[in-house]
């Protein structure tokens, strides 16, 4: 990895807080906890058992976020999850960073909404304040379930939390099974980011078109919408014109979406094509844990894949911030660290 990468201060818009834990603090929370269910309390077996195997004839281990959120039901353990996300990613160089989890399932223990959600944010206030970082925690609905209302609700009661996403899976689990809540959202000027992946062709229009979402989890598939001739690019579709006239940001994931089998690699990835076309493209982990991954890498995946320089790593982090939804302060005092840089 080029030196550079690790110290150019980066951005991540889409980070899932329970899959980017630590390995050995799974191991102890599990101990603190009496859990029993990890498949080994060894720290290099467990390591393996979770993340993507070397040949890639697994994709990312779903079973794994069985574990995580098992032992994150209690405050303090969500708490330290989230102080470690930020020690992590600030530690890599990650000057903005958006963390998303799903409140609801983090009750199985007799936690309220409220103890849940508090303690993330107390995390992130704290984690802000002690690795000088600026963070903010979306909350996610899982698709396939029926409560996304309440997420909205619960969005709406807290103030800190800054938006709504939907997380899940998205084969014959529409968006549009959800207008209800992202209508409630967009009335109540709830920040709007959505999943739409590589598997459902209709996913962006869903997602930007009927949905309103001001962002679009993943959305590398826009590159089948678009046809591109030299500079001149035209667009098959009305969602992938609104996308790229309206300067929309895709959280894009490239790790993620080569071990899913989206790609066959990261130089294969639609993330080259689509930033030379002028999206707004933003560089994503998904989850570090699942995916081993982190966010130098990711930029370094990126920027070996597709010949892109420093400056363009820094356009690219300016350009994710101001897509973020935390407030006007927090941004700019993001983008401090960031404007004194060519
Ligand atoms: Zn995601």
């Amino acid at each position: 990895m080029q030196d550079w990468v690790k110290t150019v201060p980066k951005a991540v818009l889409h980070d899932h807080l329970d899959g980017g834990l630590r390995v050995e603090t799974l191991i102890e929370l599990a101990n603190e906890q009496n859990y029993q269910n990890l498949p080994s309390t060894s720290h290099d077996e467990l390591k393996k058992w979770i993340q993507p195997k070397p040949d890639k004839s697994l994709a990312i281990n779903l079973e794994a976020w069985e574990h995580t959120i098992g032992v994150m039901q209690d405050e303090d353990s969500i708490y330290r999850v989230t102080m470690e996300a930020l020690e992590d990613l600030s530690n890599d160089g990650v000057v903005y960073a958006e963390l998303r989890f799903a409140p609801l399932v983090h009750t199985f223990k007799g936690l309220t909404t409220s103890e849940i959600i508090n303690s993330v944010v107390n995390g992130i206030k704290d984690g802000m304040e002690k690795y000088d970082i600026v963070a903010g925690v979306i909350l996610c609905a899982m698709r396939q379930e029926q409560n996304s209302l309440e997420v909205v609700n619960l969005c709406i009661e807290h103030s800190d939390v800054i938006g709504f996403d939907l997380a899940g899976p998205e084969v014959g689990f529409s968006v549009l099974n959800h207008s209800e809540a992202c209508a409630l959202a967009l009335e109540n000027n709830i920040n709007v980011t959505l999943h739409a992946d590589w598997e459902v062709a209709e996913g962006i229009k869903e997602v930007v078109l009927d949905s309103n979402a001001r962002r679009v989890g993943h959305g590398s598939q826009i590159i089948n919408d678009i046809s591109l001739n030299g500079d001149e690019i035209s667009f098959q579709s009305s969602a992938a014109k609104y996308v790229f006239d309206n300067n929309i940001a895709l959280e894009i994931c490239p790790t993620s979406n080569v071990q899913c089998g989206a790609y066959s690699n990261v130089s294969d990835h639609s993330f080259g094509a689509l930033f030379n076309a002028g999206f707004n493209v933003t560089i994503n982990t998904d989850n570090r844990l699942m995916s081993d991954i982190t966010m130098s890498e990711e930029v370094n995946n990126v920027v070996e894949s597709f010949g892109l320089d420093e400056k363009d790593i820094l356009s690219i982090t300016r350009n994710t911030i101001k897509a973020g939804f935390v407030n006007a302060e927090l941004k700019n005092k993001a983008l401090e660290k960031v404007s004194t840089l060519y």
